[in-house]
């Protein structure tokens, strides 16, 4: 890839190369915006981990561009041919649910037992997207360096502040912990969720990341030892596990080499600085012990074990400012619990509308309105879903009012539940964005 030959009277800084940051560059080469990426790494990276895609995210990779779908499509992994439109098996995982007998009963069946598959929740409409599925995050990373040029990354620059140039040109002026600054038009900030730039931007501490009530311990297992323990249908497809304050998902990654897990329980605070801890096999062990043989195989056999404290952002009053101007994209934006898999694709969808936008813009002043149309269109939608995946982690774990335990109201929820999520129109979202942009004029 080369670089842009710029065409824009302004020039960006992206400050931050995750997912977010590297599909914003992606979607700004299109437009020939000239920007460069500030991470504070000495590398592009992701940790060892997956991560799913629902059908939005997808639609907004290929929007956005071919050559990103093709980088998804090069690290996804499908389930089989007759799972393609399954989003998850459902099972409970918790022997407590079952009765003396070792049963329970779900949609008026007695006799379901624990690991039993009890439904499966389906994707509405997907065959425009030729499936969606899971993918190892570095890998899916290294997909998307692929595609921004070298010379527009500068690594080692953690950003510490900002402030308004004093050249009389509104420009902004980042300052990095290694002592050296970099002018620019507007920063785009894509740095996550302990975001430098939100800090700037909102100026207290009032919106910083909270903990959830949710740890997650993430592992891989690989395929062979799953199919082994649990059967090539249930190792290599999509599946959740609900419990009393606890669920296990399960999806193949690595074109079906490895099962990733991902195993969350409630905790009642957080209070390490720390937000990820390793742990030893018996701790996490000890947090599942009232669970079945199926979830006990799929923890006992999960290689690495770390926990991950899950916090998200209270809703920010603004996505962006003028003086100097700063406009937060993904998780810095808006991070948000697990529990619908949608933080990334929120990230990629946001990349959509604010890089698009910014390719309509012509003038420094029409950045402005551009961050505010960005603002509009995305806060809403983003905001629900940090809202949503809290209650959604509360109905996987049997604590929502209203639900507990019952598995038939669960079945209920968790049939439609994502569908304002997955089923978004985002081009139209896009045209909306761009008429507000434009009667701001
Ligand atoms: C357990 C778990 C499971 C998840 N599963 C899913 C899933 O299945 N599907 C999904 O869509 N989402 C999922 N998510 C959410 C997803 O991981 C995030 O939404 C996504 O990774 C955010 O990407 P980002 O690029 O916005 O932020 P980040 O990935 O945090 O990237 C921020 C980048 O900015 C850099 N940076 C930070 N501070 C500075 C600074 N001051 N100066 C310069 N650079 C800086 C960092 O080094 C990093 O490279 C999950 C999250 C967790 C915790």
């Amino acid at each position: 890839m080369s670089a842009p030959s710029p065409t824009k009277p302004f020039n960006l800084a992206i400050v931050g190369g995750g997912i977010t940051g590297l599909t914003l560059a992606i979607t700004l080469l299109q437009h020939n915006v000239p920007f460069t990426v500030y991470e504070s790494a000495a590398q592009f990276g992701e940790i060892g981990a997956g991560v799913g895609f629902g059908p939005n995210a997808v639609v907004a990779m290929m929007l956005i561009s071919p050559l990103m779908k093709e980088a998804y499509n090069r690290c996804r992994t499908l389930q089989w041919e007759s799972k393609r439109g399954v989003w998850f098996g459902a099972r409970v995982g918790d022997r407590r649910k079952a009765g003396d007998d070792g049963t329970f009963e779900h949609g008026g069946q007695p006799g379901v037992k624990i690991g039993d598959q009890m439904f499966e929740v389906f994707y509405p409409n997907i065959d425009h997207i030729g499936g969606v599925g899971g993918v190892h995050r570095a890998h899916f990373l290294d997909q998307l360096v692929k595609l921004v040029p070298k010379s527009v990354a500068r690594f080692g620059k953690r950003l510490v502040d900002i402030s308004k140039a004093s050249d009389g040109s509104e420009d902004v002026v980042l300052h990095f912990a290694d002592g050296t600054t970099a002018q620019h038009t507007a920063v785009l900030g894509c740095d996550g969720i302990k975001s430098q730039t939100r800090k700037i931007l909102l100026g207290s501490d009032e919106w910083n990341a909270v903990f959830s009530g949710k740890c997650a311990y993430r592992g891989l297992v690989p395929m062979p030892k799953a199919i082994e323990l649990l059967g090539e249908e249930k190792a290599m497809n999509s599946q959740i596990y609900f419990g009393y304050h606890g669920h296990i998902l399960t999806f193949p990654i690595e074109k079906g080499k490895t099962m990733n897990v991902v195993a969350f329980a409630s905790r009642e605070s957080w209070t390490s600085t720390d937000w990820v801890a390793r742990v030893s096999k018996e701790e996490l062990m000890a947090d599942f012990r009232t669970w079945g043989p199926t979830a006990t195989a799929i923890i006992s056999a999960m290689e690495r074990h770390d926990v991950w404290a899950l916090f998200d952002h209270p809703p920010a009053p603004t996505y962006y400012g003028t003086q100097p101007r700063i406009c937060l994209v993904g998780d810095a934006a808006h991070a948000t619990t697990p529990h619908q898999g949608s933080g990334a694709g929120m990230g990629i969808e946001d990349c959509y509308i604010l890089g698009n936008l910014i390719g309509e813009a012509n003038s420094v002043e029409d950045l402005d309105r551009v961050f505010r149309a960005y603002d509009e269109v995305r806060r809403p939608r983003t905001q629900g879903i940090v809202r949503t995946s809290r209650e959604a982690g509360r109905l996987w774990d049997f604590e929502l009012e209203d639900h507990g335990d019952d598995v038939d109201a669960l079945q209920r929820n968790m049939e439609t539940r994502m569908h304002w999520i997955w089923n978004i129109d985002l081009a139209g979202e896009l045209d909306r964005a761009k008429a507000i942009f434009r009667q701001s004029a």
